[in-house]
């Protein structure tokens, strides 16, 4: 298996393409249910406004304007169509591209993500359908497709693939920061990712009901790894070649409300902070990195901003999909998502091809060498 997947690693050079841009931000509202009073947004003409109108007729109503707002009446086909189809194509050419979705629970984060449901397939496996469809098309290269899923809980990683697994560490090289030990699984349907992330979140509930925890308070995070090589090589020949990889990450987030006094009965304090903590420094990076004149983003400060170091300024391509309800009694909540969403429209980032040579090939021409040397050495 380690033949397969190339060393971290990237060549640098004026050749390599930059693509700078803004993290795009999609809002998707979900439409009020049976005990919900709806009527609390409107989406402007454009798709691009929205308007929260307060429950307070004290309070003034809000507008803003995102790069997409999806009304009620969007399907999935549209949020991918919005958020995720841009970066699947640039992760097929070597890229890292992010998607990550934010809001209060019961918003609509994982409905959006990772449904399951045959008529509403959500943007992961959408997006490895997309992926596989690609490669079966592009028969100038040869790819490889891994996939992992990993939570984090209580600044835990836990491996929700080998869920005894439960406290991966963050390491970093030169090439950036990657997560150790793991696990990789190779992919190569839909259908394979489907499952795999059926056995991560029946991991995942075994996971909370044995902590008698609630599974909102965690982040969700799948990543594939897209390894592109070019298929015109002799396959038993040792020629230097270079690989791109591609890495997706898609990532849903914990509940963004605030932990309810109510709620956190029986919670110690040192626990309710480590609850938010990685969600409160996602916050604060965005934040500082909205703001030219900042000088420290503190992206060391949790695990999940360590992780998605890249994706917030870095080389990766980010989309937020902001999830809000449209029902009156969670305006306060909706305020604060779109308030967060603002932000994040200022973020930049800078993403670069992956480039590496091929381990494969590499450990071909050491061996090669080795003998070489052995056959001297004897004569
Ligand atoms: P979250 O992950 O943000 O806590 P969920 O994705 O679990 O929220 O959604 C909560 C409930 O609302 C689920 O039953 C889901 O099927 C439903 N739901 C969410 N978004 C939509 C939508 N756009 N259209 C229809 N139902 C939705
Ligand atoms: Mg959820």
């Amino acid at each position: 298996r380690g033949s397969l997947i190339p060393r971290r690693g990237t060549v640098a050079g004026p050749q390599r393409e930059q693509i700078a841009e803004r993290v795009k931000v999609v809002v998707r509202v979900r439409p009020p249910r049976a005990s919900e009073t709806g009527g609390a947004i409107k989406v402007a003409p454009d798709h691009r406004g929205i308007v929260l109108n307060r429950e307070s007729s004290t309070v003034p109503s809000s507008s803003f304007e995102f790069d997409k707002v999806l009304t009620e009446s969007a399907n999935q086909v549209d949020v991918y169509h919005a958020a995720v189809q841009p970066i699947v194509e640039d992760v097929l050419n070597g890229y890292n591209g992010t998607i990550m979705a934010y809001g209060q629970t019961g918003a609509g984060k994982t409905y959006t993500l990772s449904s399951r449901d045959p008529n509403a397939i959500g943007m992961m496996p959408r997006a490895a359908a997309a992926i596989f469809s690609a490669i079966e098309h592009d028969q100038s290269h040869s790819y490889t497709v891994m996939m992992s899923y990993i939570q984090l809980y209580m600044e835990l990683l836990q491996d929700l693939i080998q869920p005894q697994n439960s406290d991966l560490q963050i390491r970093e090289n030169e090439n950036g920061v990657y997560v150790a030990g793991v696990s990789e699984r190779e992919v190569s349907s839909m259908d394979d990712c489907l499952n795999l992330l059926h056995i991560g979140d029946r991991n995942r509930a075994v996971a909370f009901t044995a902590l008698n925890a609630q599974s909102s308070r965690s982040h969700g995070i799948v990543m594939l790894t897209i390894v592109k090589r070019p298929s015109t090589t002799p396959k038993n020949r040792a020629v230097r070649q270079k690989v791109k990889v591609g890495r997706l990450f898609m990532v849903d987030l914990a509940g963004s409300e605030r932990l309810k006094k109510s709620r956190s009965t029986g919670l110690r304090a040192t626990e309710a902070v480590s609850i938010n903590l990685s969600l409160t420094t996602l916050g604060m990076c965005i934040n500082a990195r909205a703001d030219p004149n900042a000088t420290h983003v503190p992206f060391r400060d949790s695990k999940l901003t360590r992780l998605l170091q890249e994706s917030l300024g870095g080389n990766a391509k980010t989309s937020l999909v902001i999830a809000v309800a449209n029902a009156v009694q969670h305006c306060e909540e909706t305020l604060q998502s779109l308030q967060f969403g603002s932000r994040a429209m200022r973020v930049q980032t800078q993403a670069v091809v992956n480039e590496c040579l091929d381990f494969k090939v590499l450990d071909a021409e050491m061996m090669a060498a080795l003998d070489q040397k052995e056959d001297r050495s004897q004569l």
